[in-house]
């Protein structure tokens, strides 16, 4: 069985869907960006694909103004944030998510989506969902973790997710955020219509049903 990077090791089977169980998505399927300027951009374009969208690394305004929907990854937020000002992308990506384009951000992505930052709020970035995000809150890198975590309106059991110096959600700033999932008290995963942002990497596990919610969040608003 293919085995992707980061995916666990403790002998239980590939979450379903995995990348090797499924054929290539066919040509009319949507195009889902994933924002390519740093961090774990590989991962994510595995998992779009084995959902059955097409994914497109973005790496300019070109790239971003082709795609239905779009992956901010996780890496590093402060790198992502003055990459995207170099490429010219911050403006447009801040006024395609304000129209609409549905977006899933993992970790850093996350970082990027927050509307209010505690410490960091000077760092330029898109946002989009309400709620007040520390960086680095569970510790530094050695302290990352996996943890099992009950998603909701996810069928099949809880997931196994990775926090990798993880930011925390601090606080939830408006009704039109549904918290998914919580850790320790703490929301780790929120919806604000078709924003979903993660403190945890399901790509790294190898668990692809939140990529199959963006997916499915893209052919409701592309018909396709
Ligand atoms: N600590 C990183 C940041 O602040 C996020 C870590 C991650 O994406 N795994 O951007």
């Amino acid at each position: 069985m293919t085995r992707l990077p980061g995916e666990r090791l403790d002998r239980r089977p590939a979450a379903a869907g995995a990348p090797a169980d499924r054929a290539d998505p066919a040509d009319a399927a949507p195009l889902v960006g994933v924002l390519a300027l740093q961090g774990d951009v590989l991962e994510h374009t595995r998992a779009l694909r084995a959902v059955g969208v097409r994914p497109l690394p973005v790496r300019s305004v070109a790239d971003l103004e082709a795609v239905d929907g779009l992956v901010l990854p996780g890496g590093e937020s402060t790198a992502i944030s003055r990459a995207l000002g170099r490429a010219g992308l911050d403006e447009p990506l801040a006024r395609r998510i304000a129209d609409g384009l549905p977006v899933l951000g993992t970790c850093a992505g996350l970082i990027l989506l927050s509307d209010e930052l505690v410490e960091d709020d000077a760092l330029p970035r898109p946002g989009g969902i309400a709620v007040r995000t520390r960086r680095n809150a569970y510790g530094p890198q050695t302290a990352s973790f996996d943890v099992r975590v009950e998603v909701a309106g996810l069928d099949g059991g809880p997931m196994d997710v990775a926090f990798i110096r993880a930011p925390r959600i601090e606080a939830v700033l408006g009704d039109a955020v549904d918290v998914l999932a919580e850790v320790d008290g703490a929301p780790v995963a929120v919806q604000q219509g078709a924003r979903i942002g993660l403190a945890f990497h399901p790509e790294v596990t190898g668990d692809l049903r939140l990529h199959a919610r963006l997916a499915d969040l893209v052919r409701r608003r592309t018909g396709r």
